[in-house]
């Protein structure tokens, strides 16, 4: 099915066709020769507005510029030429083939299809072809042809030869060349109406085309030199865009006043470092002071806490949450996963004890007369603290009183449910924490509203981490060590083969590679399993019990990639670990190398891919997160890592914040002129940006939440 965007401005008078509305606003399928079954495969590429269509980048593009006569063709090349047909033929026999005999001027080419038997219809003697593919040569010249066009008049434009093709992302039933049809009736029809969204001067001073020349330019170019500049000119707004709608939100957060003042600060922080069994590192005080100051200030903060795994975070959120609470307002923080939620709640119980801090726990499961009573207390104000999931959203949770909200690994958390718990406070002072070791750009694209911390030092005192790259034939000899390991007291992590899509196979897996452990490997020993179907009491009792020594071995899925801190666990064995995503084997290592004994990571894999291999490689030679992600961007390319949507941001549709680094940086640059002068988007000359604004990227809830 088709969907419209939100219009931003309805117009005044209703329009005439769908000439008159911004692209955005129509469907594709209003687009000649788009009915219900191409709508629907296009929606399958993404692909729903008239807008889309004409964004809809080529996966690259193919130079067929150059006509070549046929007696010039040379076999082993793809080469364009064009004649006459003189002949056809057809084969029924095996797979369809339809010959045509084209003749020009120098020569004769037997051409060649397969498996279209439309063609028959289409092609007759007399019909002059120009005709794309590779050259062969066997007496004659031949040629199996990869796409072509029939030649009617002497000036018509050809589509699918004779120029530098773009070859679409296509999907089944839907080719290249369909689409190619497709979008050069969109162009036709759409493209003069398409707003231009980068004001005069600054389209100027860039040396940019109009926006009409540029999605021309984009999908049928004079040259190859004309794509590029036309790609470089979209993703250029498309920054631009992103970056005007972050920093209108940013402005927005700046003009709030919380209407709160921290008192004390210093005072409460050496309060809390008092009671603390270490030190702090350099990099945790200069955190702290940022988020001190941040608090101490009239608008809510908004402060992104970047450290890589075990660097510390929880005793900073630990600070921050303890300076909320000093001054009378309660604190909460939001964990991914239940298992985190409450593993959290252990430590921050802990950590704040001395200082008569009451923490209540908020999850999905429990009994409902405790989990009314915890309700009570957080709305009474009787809990300063609130750990919980997904849970603290709903309705049925509300506060007395909410200052803080850390919410850690931003990462699984999407900007509307930020959103939502905002509005469920009095403008919160906002944490977020994440252990994805994001490269500068991606965090400037993503996180563009936020202010940025850096926990770049590791507490001290810990062990080293060796890892380990094994072949599946020596899985016998690694869990015979293991088993010995274990038996001279360390405790292991064993991670299951990573299923996708389906949580109840991941279970079943699990629970049946526990059960073949238990069996063959470690009789004796007590192992227990862990999974995300688990209900939340046994996960807990099974996280308190390997975390108390009780439990020796634990079976998991890849739900304890993050957060889970037991330091006494020093061996991890990852099955079929080439499955595993860089910067997720980086999160489950994390897990080991917390104590000050040398750990041991054996990843268990032949992989499959080259790709596969390079990873292994990454994480046998370093240890560094910001390594690791800059190399997993290189292998797998930001789209995946970072899809912006589940960050409730545009989609980003032509450029590449990695490769277009500098014109994120310069669209950046200029949005911040266009914003820090006219924050609302007023001004005439800002009108099309502030609708692509609104229409592509805060939704109508959002607009509410940042004031
Ligand atoms: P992460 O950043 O991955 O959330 P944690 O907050 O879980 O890291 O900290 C990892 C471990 O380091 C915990 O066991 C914690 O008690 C310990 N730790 C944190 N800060 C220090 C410090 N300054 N000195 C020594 N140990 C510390
Ligand atoms: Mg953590």
């Amino acid at each position: 099915m088709a969907t419209t965007r939100r219009s931003a401005v309805p117009p005044t008078t209703p329009p005439r066709t769908a000439r008159d509305l911004p692209p955005a606003d129509v469907p594709a399928q209003f687009v000649k020769g788009v009915g219900p079954v191409r709508a629907a495969q296009l929606a399958r590429l993404g692909v729903h507005t008239v807008d889309d269509l004409l964004h809809h980048k080529p996966a690259r593009y193919e130079d067929r510029s150059h006509i070549a006569a046929i007696g010039s063709l040379v076999p082993g090349m793809r080469q364009t030429t064009q004649g006459t047909v003189v002949a056809v033929s057809e084969r029924r026999h095996g797979t369809y083939q339809f010959q045509a005999a084209l003749r020009d001027d120098t020569g004769v080419l037997q051409a060649t299809w397969f498996g279209q038997r439309y063609l028959r219809k289409l092609i007759r003697r007399g019909t002059r072809l120009i005709v794309y593919g590779k050259v062969d040569r066997f007496g004659g010249f031949q040629m199996v042809v990869d796409d072509f066009e029939i030649l009617s008049g002497d000036e018509e434009d050809t589509l699918h030869t004779g120029r530098v093709v773009p070859v679409h992302p296509a999907t089944e039933g839907l080719t290249p060349r369909a689409l190619r049809t497709v979008i050069a009736q969109a162009l036709e029809t759409y493209a003069d109406a398409e707003p231009d969204v980068l004001p005069d001067p600054l389209r100027r001073r860039f040396g940019f085309a109009g926006i009409a020349e540029a999605v021309r330019a984009l999908h049928f170019p004079s040259t190859l030199a004309d794509a590029d500049h036309a790609r470089r000119r979209l993703a250029f707004e498309e920054f631009f865009v992103l970056q005007a709608g972050l920093l209108q939100r940013k402005h927005a957060l700046d003009t709030i006043d919380k209407g709160v003042r921290y008192q004390k600060a210093d005072a409460l922080i050496q309060r809390l470092v008092a009671t603390l069994p270490y030190a702090l590192t350099g990099a945790q005080r200069r955190v702290i002071a940022d988020i001190a100051r941040d608090l101490q200030r009239s608008q809510p903060m908004n402060r992104l806490l970047q450290g890589d795994v075990g660097s510390g975070k929880t005793v900073v959120a630990a600070t921050a949450l303890w300076l909320a609470i000093g001054n009378r307002l309660q604190g909460a923080l939001m964990a991914p996963t239940e298992i985190l939620a409450e593993q959290h709640y252990l430590t921050l119980r802990r950590l704040l004890a001395p200082l008569r801090v009451k923490v209540a726990l908020v999850t999905g499961g429990g009994r409902k007369r405790e989990r009314e009573s915890v309700r009570r207390d957080i709305v009474s104000g009787a809990a300063d603290l609130v750990v919980g999931t997904h849970a603290l959203l709903e309705g049925g949770v509300a506060f007395k009183r909410l200052g803080l909200l850390v919410v850690d690994e931003q990462h699984k958390f999407g900007v509307m449910q930020r959103a939502a718990l905002r509005r469920k406070g009095f403008h919160p002072d906002v944490l977020i924490m994440t252990a994805t070791p994001i490269p500068r750009t991606l965090s400037m694209t993503l996180y563009g509203d936020l202010d940025v911390s850096v926990l770049d030092e590791m507490p001290p005192g810990r062990g080293i981490v060796k890892t380990y790259v094994r072949a599946p034939e020596k899985r016998p000899d690694v869990y015979a060590w293991v088993r010995e390991q274990v038996r001279a007291g360390r405790q292991a992590y064993v991670v299951c083969p990573l299923i996708e899509g389906s949580e109840k196979l991941q279970a079943e897996a699990a629970v049946a590679l526990a059960a073949r452990l238990r069996h063959e490997v470690f009789a004796g020993i007590r192992l227990a399993l862990l999974h995300g179907r688990m209900p939340t009491d046994e996960k807990e009792a099974t996280m308190e019990q390997f975390r108390r020594g009780v439990v020796q071995v634990l079976v998991a899925t890849s739900v304890i990639e993050v957060g889970i801190d037991v330091p006494a666990a020093t061996i991890m064995v990852v099955e079929d670990a080439d499955r595993f995503g860089l910067a997720q084997l980086h999160q489950l290592r994390g897990r080991i190398g917390r104590g000050a004994e040398t750990s041991f990571c054996i990843l268990l894999t032949s992989p499959r891919t080259d790709a596969a291999r390079e990873r292994m490689d990454v994480m046998a030679q370093t240890k560094d997160g910001f390594i690791i992600a800059q190399r997993d961007l290189e292998l797998r390319g930001p789209g995946e890592i970072f899809g912006t949507r589940q960050h409730g941001l545009p989609d980003l549709r032509i450029a590449d914040p990695v490769a277009d680094l500098p014109l994120l940086e310069a669209a950046r640059q200029e949005a911040r002129m266009v914003v820090e002068r006219d924050p609302r988007l007023d001004d005439p000359a800002h009108r099309a940006l502030r609708h692509a604004v609104q229409a592509r990227f805060l939704k109508p809830g959002e607009a509410a939440a940042v004031g």
